[in-house]
């Protein structure tokens, strides 16, 4: 079991300003939560700036939710390690399932991302998971094997979060049986050399059954979305018993 992580995916959500209102609310709520739990917020490139002046000396980290293999070049829409670093991001999302699905990503860039973020000294959170279709057809368990042999190919396991996503759980308000997230999550750390990763579930976490899921042996944290756009919701969620 690694260190409690609990991060928010905010995906495509939020402005500067409501970024801001978010902190103000979210920070008044934390302010008493035990140091040992680690709370991330991932979110847009373009709040990243201004949450990360609020934040100075906090307990909130910051995330991206992307970042390009190489430091600097003609690839128009990507953001590099060096970019992120300066704006005191400390993690940062790759392969989650939604740029699996829509923007082409692959094990094999997943991987790339994962050992640039590395080498910046940014902590990438790999997201894997299986569709409800591979579930259907028993093959849970070799999609996620086949996504982490492939996404970690060359990756230092010191420096490492991985997030069990099972898509189809995503935002559907179908959440994976707090047992069964954590069983998957024992088949994930088989296939580590780290028996300390870090591995969170995402997948609907809401603040009615954070506190079974963190219940879990193996479960080290949660990667949150819709329940993180909410800095009430979100703070029960960081907060659970
Ligand atoms: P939801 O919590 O909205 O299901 O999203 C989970 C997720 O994709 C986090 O990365």
């Amino acid at each position: 079991v690694g260190k409690i992580i609990i991060a928010g995916n905010w995906k495509m959500h939020k402005t500067q300003g409501e970024a801001l209102e978010f902190l103000t609310v979210l920070k008044s709520k934390v302010e008493e939560t035990d140091e040992a739990r680690e709370i991330v917020l991932c979110v847009p490139f373009t709040t990243l700036s201004i949450l990360s002046k609020s934040l100075h000396g906090g307990k909130v980290r910051l995330g991206a939710q992307n970042i390009h293999w190489e430091d600097k070049g003609a690839y128009t829409g990507e953001i590099s390690g060096p970019m992120l670093t300066e704006l005191s991001v400390d993690y940062v999302v790759i392969g989650h399932s939604e740029r699996r699905q829509y923007f082409g990503e692959t094990d094999k860039t997943a991987n790339l991302r994962v050992i640039a973020a590395q080498r910046h000294g940014l902590t990438p959170i790999l997201c894997v998971g299986e569709t409800k279709e591979q579930r259907d057809a028993g093959e849970a368990e070799s999609v996620i094997i086949n996504q982490l042999q492939k996404g970690l190919v060359d990756v230092d396991q010191s420096n490492l979060v991985i997030a069990y996503e099972p898509i189809w759980a995503i935002g559907t308000g179908d959440t994976c049986d707090a047992t069964e997230a954590n069983r998957i999550i024992r088949v994930i750390r088989d296939q580590l050399s780290n028996k300390n990763v870090t591995i969170q579930y995402g997948g609907s976490v809401k603040p009615n059954n954070i506190d079974e899921i963190m219940a879990q042996s193996d479960i080290d944290g949660a990667l949150v979305g819709g329940a993180s756009l909410d800095p009430v919701s979100f703070a029960r969620i960081v907060n659970y018993q």
